[in-house]
């Protein structure tokens, strides 16, 4: 039966699922596995009814209706969260990158090809929301960035596009405010603040898996006041909003922060905007961390990479209760490591920090043969967060159960998404995601979710 088969089936009678194996980020799994499920009124919800070894369902009662799917090569994980991406350069696809030539030229680079207009974010955002479902991703942190004919100014598109393809998650309205140009960032922020109430995007989630709405991003401490960070900081907290913003992701950042110089404040300057506003605040030899640490404590805000943090600075992160979004592709295409040693996403998470995975734009993601779901442009890694998991599992050996928390519950977590990343009889579920596990090999006889790293095979989104 194909996936379409089983999306019809459930909508007759509850469909048993028969698999390797099936594990969410609470505990070692079952393996093999069965699992009753069913869809809610409508279709569109997914039900877990039952999931257990394949003799406990044999006494469940229901399962004497259910029709029976065999998978036996197929382990079943919970829908997978990206707690960081921009959907909005899909378009662009992925493209080289010299790590050697600095962080600046790809700026530019994006400046220069990112979506010229409206129309042309909502179809790349669309196509992002497709290469992620493709994926296994279900949930989105997306950066809706601002279109090239309205320099600064994000629009409600990218919500409404993830609300009506029915990707859960937050938009995050991105905006600049730094020198010259702040206040007039800051006058249009409360307009489409006014804009996004009318239309539903702030409403808060009523705690399912399922439902898209706004949040705000000032862009990163390279491009926005402090001012206006606190600003983002009180009108998130007096709307209820979630907050996100890139932070200690390049040299040129902590240059222009730390010394106040460097190819960040020559950018700055080209654009007409700097003044001397921007001296009260930088040049004090502080880290990025340290800088915002004022604004970011108890704000419960995502900050996205974090490639350079200092041992002050994971103490200072892990008080503020913050959510880092580490996106490890990202960070190697970027050559973070060369500059700033290894990612202490594990020192974070030893430290309390609450640490989720992002894929960043589809840009910096690896240029691969493509598949039946991708077209040659886009290469063929997709907008995964399993193959996220895949690298850290395969060169850090980390532990594969804080790998699939960090994929799934943490980012859930983050972007306030309480309920549908757990396997639980009972729950709805934002999405069921199948891989294909290969016989033999290192992990056999391991956790479900260790077959998974150690197989090749893709997500493949079941329901959700
Ligand atoms: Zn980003």
């Amino acid at each position: 039966m194909n996936l379409q088969g089983l999306r019809a089936a459930a909508q007759d009678s509850p469909i048993r699922l028969n698999v390797a194996g099936a594990q969410d980020a609470r505990g070692p799994g079952v393996a093999p596995a069965s699992l009753l499920i069913e869809t809610g009124e409508g279709g569109d919800r997914l039900r877990l009814m039952a999931i257990g070894t394949p003799g406990e369902i044999d006494r469940d009662a229901r399962s004497g209706r259910a029709r029976v799917v065999e998978m036996p090569r197929t382990v079943i994980l919970p829908g997978m969260v990206n707690a960081h991406t921009h959907l909005d350069l899909t378009h662009i696809g992925p493209r080289e990158h010299d790590a050697g030539a600095g962080f600046m030229p790809w700026v530019e680079m994006i400046r220069a090809v990112r979506a010229a207009d409206e129309a042309e974010t909502v179809a790349s955002v669309a196509r992002g929301i497709e290469l992620s479902r493709s994926a296994g991703v279900v949930a989105v942190g997306d950066i809706a960035g601002a279109p090239r004919s309205t320099p600064g100014r994000a629009s409600l598109a990218a919500w409404r596009t993830m609300r009506e393809k029915g990707m859960a998650g937050v938009s995050f309205l991105e905006f600049f405010a730094i020198g010259a140009g702040r206040e007039r960032y800051l006058q249009w922020l409360p307009r489409i603040l006014e804009e996004a109430e009318q239309e539903g995007a702030l409403a808060v989630n009523a705690g399912s898996g399922h439902g898209a709405r706004i949040g705000l991003q000032p862009h990163a401490p390279n491009t926005v006041c402090l001012d206006a960070y606190r600003w983002a900081r009180s009108e998130a907290k007096r709307r209820s909003l979630p907050l996100s913003t890139h932070l200690a992701e390049s040299p040129e950042e902590r240059r222009f922060i730390g010394e106040r110089t460097g190819p960040m404040r020559e950018l700055l300057e080209r654009l007409g905007l700097w003044d001397d506003s921007i001296l009260a605040e930088t040049g004090g030899g502080v880290s990025p961390v340290a800088h915002l640490a004022p604004v970011l404590a108890g704000s419960g805000a995502i900050v996205a990479h974090v490639n350079n943090a200092s041992d002050a600075d994971v103490e200072l992160l892990a008080r503020s209760g913050c959510t880092v979004a580490y996106c490890p592709r990202a960070s190697e295409y970027f050559g973070a490591v060369e500059r700033f040693g290894p990612h202490r996403y594990r020192d974070m998470i030893a430290a309390g920090i609450n640490v989720a995975l992002g894929t960043d734009s589809i840009v910096n993601l690896p240029v691969l043969p493509p598949t039946a779901a991708r077209t040659p442009a886009e290469g063929g890694s997709g907008m995964s967060i399993l193959d996220e998991m895949r690298l850290l599992w395969r060169r850090d050996g980390t532990d594969a159960r804080t790998l699939l928390a960090m994929g799934t519950t943490n980012g859930a977590q983050a972007l306030g998404l309480a309920d549908g990343f757990v396997l639980e009889a009972g729950s709805v579920l934002a999405g069921l995601v199948g891989v294909e596990i290969e016989p033999g090999g290192e992990s056999e006889g391991g956790e479900p979710i260790e077959r998974v790293f150690d197989s090749a095979s893709p997500a493949e989104l079941l329901f959700g």
